[in-house]
């Protein structure tokens, strides 16, 4: 038997907080960006076995710089990602306000970096439809340049068309098949949409609203319908809906435990499904 905890991972979805923003905000927020901390998260990779973690922007620039622009959203991440190579990896934010050929220009400055592995789309945030035409020329560019894209998915649960729906995001899929996607969070409670579609899906954010939900056999069943090769593990660490940031990896592992994975199938769940889809970039 194994735990999950003392398993070697990737958590394939975190968020991480530049110091200047975590202190600008103390008094503001009690909970999720005062909790983004590097270090805190360091002595917790250590604690739960956690080998390397993909840092996500928010496509908010408000969210993770001072000056609040993409650029600077970009170098504080490279700043983060940086001190920690082959540790900690991320992903490229947009700012839809901007003209789409400065966002390609800024992708290709990014992208020397091997600390960059992917581009972070959030329809949710930007108020924007994942299959927009904006969002084309993104998948344009990741086909082009053979970069994954990971879309955030949690649609209100009876909107079938809200800008991040698994409806949207299969028509994108169904255009640009050669892109490699991820959808973070399941597709929410419109998972159903999604299985039997060729993307990857992590469990962030939305495992323990499954479990809360249906329970943790039901929730099983669900993740083996995606296939166990396109499942990967992943926390949303420090933002969950119900649990304290501190509790998130406890009650995830506890979880896990539970199902009926063997241990090859845990380990593609929680390392190497991460690295077939992102790897492309990471030293062996
Ligand atoms: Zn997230």
């Amino acid at each position: 038997m194994y735990s999950t905890k003392n398993i070697s991972k990737i958590d394939a979805h975190i968020h991480l907080i530049p110091d200047d923003v975590i202190q600008a905000n103390r008094d503001f927020d009690g909970k999720f960006i005062v909790n983004g901390s590097v270090k805190e998260y360091m002595s917790m990779m250590k604690m739960y076995s956690i080998e390397k973690a993909f840092i996500m922007p928010f496509n908010d620039p408000y969210m993770l710089s001072m000056s609040f622009t993409v650029e600077a959203v970009h170098d504080n991440l490279l700043k983060i990602a940086s001190q920690y190579p082959g540790v900690l990896y991320c992903f490229a934010d947009i700012d839809i306000n901007k003209d789409i050929h400065e966002t390609l220009q800024e992708f290709d400055r990014i992208f020397t970096y091997e600390s960059f592995i992917g581009i972070k789309l959030h329809p949710t945030n930007t108020g924007y439809p994942i299959d927009g035409s904006y969002n084309e020329k993104i998948f344009e560019y990741a086909q082009a340049n053979h970069i994954p894209i990971e879309i955030h998915s949690y649609p209100r649960e009876s909107v079938k068309d809200d800008v991040c729906s698994p409806v949207r995001i299969k028509k994108m899929v169904e255009k640009y098949p050669k892109v490699r996607v991820s959808i973070a969070h399941m597709g929410g409670f419109q998972f159903n949409e999604l299985i039997g579609t060729d993307v990857y899906v992590n469990i962030s954010a939305i495992l323990t609203d499954l479990v809360n939900r249906y329970g943790l056999i039901k929730t099983n069943e669900i993740i083996r319908a995606y296939g166990i090769d396109k499942v990967i593990f992943a926390s949303d660490y420090p933002d969950n809906r119900v649990l304290s940031p501190n509790d998130i990896y406890d009650k995830y592992f506890e979880i896990l435990d539970k199902m009926d994975f063997d241990r090859d199938e845990i380990e593609k769940i929680c390392r190497d499904n991460a690295l077939t889809l992102f790897g492309s970039k990471m030293k062996k």
